[in-house]
């Protein structure tokens, strides 16, 4: 499977914002946007350049593209879909990004961080109304029903995972029941229910628009 191949606490410091790619770790002070809040490389910490419109537009881009753990020709498509959809296209973006089956067990709680979740997805532990689902950008929609397979109730990281969500909020759009690892999706996600990270998605469609 395709990924970024930067230290993902470097793309956090680049962001100079938490993307929450790390699982537990972000959660305590050894995370590097707690010890370096400054852009990564020689001269991270001395450069603060001011962003032009363009950099600003990039960069938000760049966030959103790194927190969903995607390539860029994936968000890409998941653009020009939004773009083709009815409403605001930046809007439909961000909905859209939620519904991807590693995003949903995420925001169960089931992964510590996106892609931890989409490994258990790719490697056949979820299912979803029952039968197995191995694709991680599958979009849930309302009434799907998702549960973890019973040989990895016990694992010791789906227990962690646990442990780390507790302390989250949670997705208003998902009926979670973590005691038997399953969750329903009650509605769609809407855009106020993605608060983090931040996000202005205006500056990506002005982007792509130019
Ligand atoms: Fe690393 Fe997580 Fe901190 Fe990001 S939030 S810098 S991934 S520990």
């Amino acid at each position: 499977m395709a990924r970024e191949r930067e230290s993902v606490c470097r793309l956090c410091r680049r962001e100079g914002m938490k993307l929450y790619l790390k699982g537990a770790r972000c959660f305590t002070e050894r995370c590097a946007i707690e010890r370096r809040n400054f852009p990564p490389g020689q001269h991270g910490q001395s450069r603060r350049v001011k962003l032009t419109a363009y950099g600003q537009q990039l960069r938000e881009k760049q966030k959103v593209k790194r927190a969903y753990g995607l390539l860029e020709r994936q968000f890409r498509n998941y653009f020009e879909k939004a773009e083709s959809s009815k409403g605001p296209t930046g809007e439909n973006l961000i909905v859209t990004l939620e519904r991807r089956l590693d995003n949903a067990v995420y925001r169960m709680g089931l992964g510590s961080s996106r892609a931890q979740a989409r490994q258990f997805v790719s490697h056949g532990h979820l299912r979803v109304n029952g039968r197995n689902v191995n694709v991680p950008s599958f979009l849930v929609s309302v009434g799907d029903e998702i549960t973890l397979r019973d040989k990895m109730r016990e694992n010791a990281m789906v227990m962690q995972a646990r442990d780390v969500s507790q302390s989250q909020s949670v997705a208003p759009w998902l009926e979670i029941d973590r005691e038997n690892h399953r969750a329903k999706v009650v509605a769609l996600p809407k855009r106020e229910d993605v608060q983090s990270p931040a996000i202005n998605e205006q500056l990506i469609v002005e982007l792509y628009s130019k």
